[in-house]
């Protein structure tokens, strides 16, 4: 499965943490992580980070990485994003040791309230939604006990035992950590850990439960009932740590696992969050959470990138606490040297312009043999037919050309690819002046080698025109025309959505390729010479057009003209 191993094992101030846990003896030397997605939504860039973070510290020390699914709120989640989540972590390489839902433990988690009312640690709160937060108090300004703090701890579990069994109302009660309201830590000032959803239906549980704990309360539990080592979560939930160890701690659990915080992935020219990914879905701003312009592991795959692309680019990155934006052209980069490698060539014209080989036979047909790969002799090669008839990109012809253009001129001379010379000998033009043939001759001799006696500077791809097979090709370009839709947006007080780039995708539906694309599969990557990378869509209709996606340019595009 995983080729990780080829790279120089990381190092971060995770893994240094670890090392010193390790030759500490602490967790009697056991290393265990989880990864644990909330499934409202589909699995992002952002989130193959801490994936290859925490199951790629459980391969290099041999441990255990658990996928659990966080699904402590039924009214956003659903059993789609499950699927989803458990294909994309497949499909980037790992294996989880087990599969686990916060829900697995709704029993044990409601066991360990009731051990808490007893404990006089939790009560049962009737104040309004509103007023919970006017009693919150600021972050400078103290909050204020709740009139219902000092109840007694039967009356407590009476209610709490009532809250479950569905007696009152969404949002009229709450369960309530009792820690301090004075605290500094506005999440100390006696958090929520368990609220009423009476309507919503558990894609779990089904109807079972009525009330649900919240993320805070369950999220410490369920790693320590996984006797997970190492819970590493992004930085938002730095100030969440504390109520991570009360918890623990007044539970006496006999496992206290280590929360470790790291900065989130951001990346320029995309948003990450999964709220507005799926406003994006929703509004149909973009087909679906797998369009290929989607950050989304689905998206991603669709549009040609590989699982190894990506582990590198997470690997590349690395792990720290500073807050940043990453180059959307570090992830490019990281998708075109994996196809560079692994890609096979094809030819593919994408603005055809006919060329007759007046010299040629014209029934005549050859065959050319072509590498599919120009340094892997391994990858075999393949068969072109050639003809009296072919197409070449009209780019590659200028009439008046400037100084320095290497390809097809009047006259001029210029080498087809794994063909012969050709040289321009006629222009035909239609009444208004545009090319509309080019007439042109051969050169026998040099099929494999060059002309004796001048140099050809110049070599274009091309098909025949008599073998080509039509495609539809969809040309992707970012989904945002400023690096930063988010902090722009607030700046210039627009919606992140004014941003989007009117032109991140464009269909070219008269390109011609090379018949040996007429069996490509799904998923399977080419470099279309000259052109790009490019997959066959996983939705392409089985005869012509064929519908290729385009992963990624040749060249970093952008890096000059910064749109
Ligand atoms: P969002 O805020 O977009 O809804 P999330 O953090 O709520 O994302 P979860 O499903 O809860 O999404 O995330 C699962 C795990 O992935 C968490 O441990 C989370 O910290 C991590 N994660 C999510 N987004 C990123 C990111 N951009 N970079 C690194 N890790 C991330
Ligand atoms: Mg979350």
């Amino acid at each position: 499965m995983n080729d990780t191993s080829n790279n120089p094992r990381p190092s971060n101030f995770i893994r240094q943490i670890i090392d010193a846990d390790l030759a500490s003896g602490k967790n009697g030397s056991r290393v265990a992580t989880r990864f644990p997605p909330e499934p409202n939504g589909y699995l992002h860039i952002g989130h193959a980070k801490s994936i290859v973070l925490n199951f790629g510290i459980a391969q290099d020390y041999h441990g255990t990485c658990n996928l659990r699914f966080d699904d402590t709120n039924p009214a956003k989640e659903d059993i789609e994003y499950v699927e989803s989540i458990k294909q994309d972590v497949q499909w980037l390489g790992f294996k989880w040791t087990h599969l686990y839902y916060a829900s697995d433990y709704f029993d044990k988690l409601y066991d360990f309230a009731l051990q808490l009312i007893k404990l006089g640690k939790a009560y049962v709160c009737d104040l309004s939604f509103e007023q919970m937060r006017e009693y919150r108090g600021t972050l400078t300004q103290p909050g204020k006990d709740s009139p219902y703090r000092n109840r007694s701890v039967a009356e407590n579990l009476g209610l709490f035992d009532r809250m479950r069994k569905g007696e009152f109302p969404d949002g009229s009660r709450v369960l309530r950590a009792k820690i301090d309201m004075a605290s500094p830590n506005i999440n100390l000032r006696d958090p929520t850990i368990y609220r009423i959803k009476k309507d919503a239906e558990h894609h779990q549980t089904g109807s079972k439960w009525c009330i649900y704990p919240m993320y805070d309360y369950a999220h410490c539990l369920s790693d320590m009932l996984e006797g997970i080592t190492h819970s590493l979560c992004t930085l938002e939930f730095e100030d969440h740590r504390p109520l991570y160890d009360w918890v623990l701690d007044v539970l006496k659990a006999p496992c206290h696992p280590q929360q470790i915080e790291f900065s989130r992935l951001n990346l320029e020219y995309t948003v990450m969050s999964k709220r507005k990914l799926t406003e994006l879905v929703q509004k149909k701003l973009v087909d679906g959470w797998n369009d290929p312009r989607m950050p989304t592991i689905a998206g991603l795959r669709r549009r040609g990138f590989t699982p190894e692309s990506i582990r590198d680019f997470c690997l590349r990155i690395g792990v720290t606490k500073a807050d940043n934006i990453v180059e959307m052209s570090l992830l490019e980069d990281c998708i075109r040297n994996d196809l560079n490698e692994r890609a096979i060539r094809r030819m593919a014209v994408l603005h055809p312009l006919k060329v007759l080989i007046t010299n040629y036979p014209y029934d005549k047909v050859e065959r050319l043999t072509a590498a599919n790969h120009p340094q892997k002799a391994e990858f075999g090669n393949r068969e072109i037919a050639f003809c009296a008839e072919i197409f070449i990109d009209r780019n590659d012809f200028m009439e008046s050309p400037p100084k320095g253009f290497k390809r097809l001129i009047p006259g001029g001379e210029v080498r087809l690819r794994y063909g012969y010379v050709i040289r321009c000998d006629e222009v035909i033009k239609d009444a208004g002046g545009t090319v509309q043939e080019l007439h042109c001759s051969y050169d026998a001799a040099t099929l494999g080698t060059n002309p004796v006696g001048r140099k050809v500077a110049g070599v274009i791809h091309w098909v025949s025109a008599r073998h080509a097979i039509r495609a539809k090709l969809r040309l992707y370009d970012r989904l945002f025309i400023v690096p930063n839709p988010d902090v722009q947006g607030s700046r210039e007080n627009k919606d992140y959505t004014a941003y989007l780039n009117p032109d991140s995708l464009h269909i070219n539906s008269v390109a011609v390729l090379e018949p040996a694309l007429a069996n490509a599969k799904p998923q399977d990557r080419f470099q279309f010479e000259r052109e790009g990378y490019f997959c066959l869509d996983e939705q392409s209709p089985d005869g012509a057009p064929l519908v290729f996606n385009r992963t990624v340019t040749l060249r970093d595009t952008w890096a000059k003209s910064d749109k």
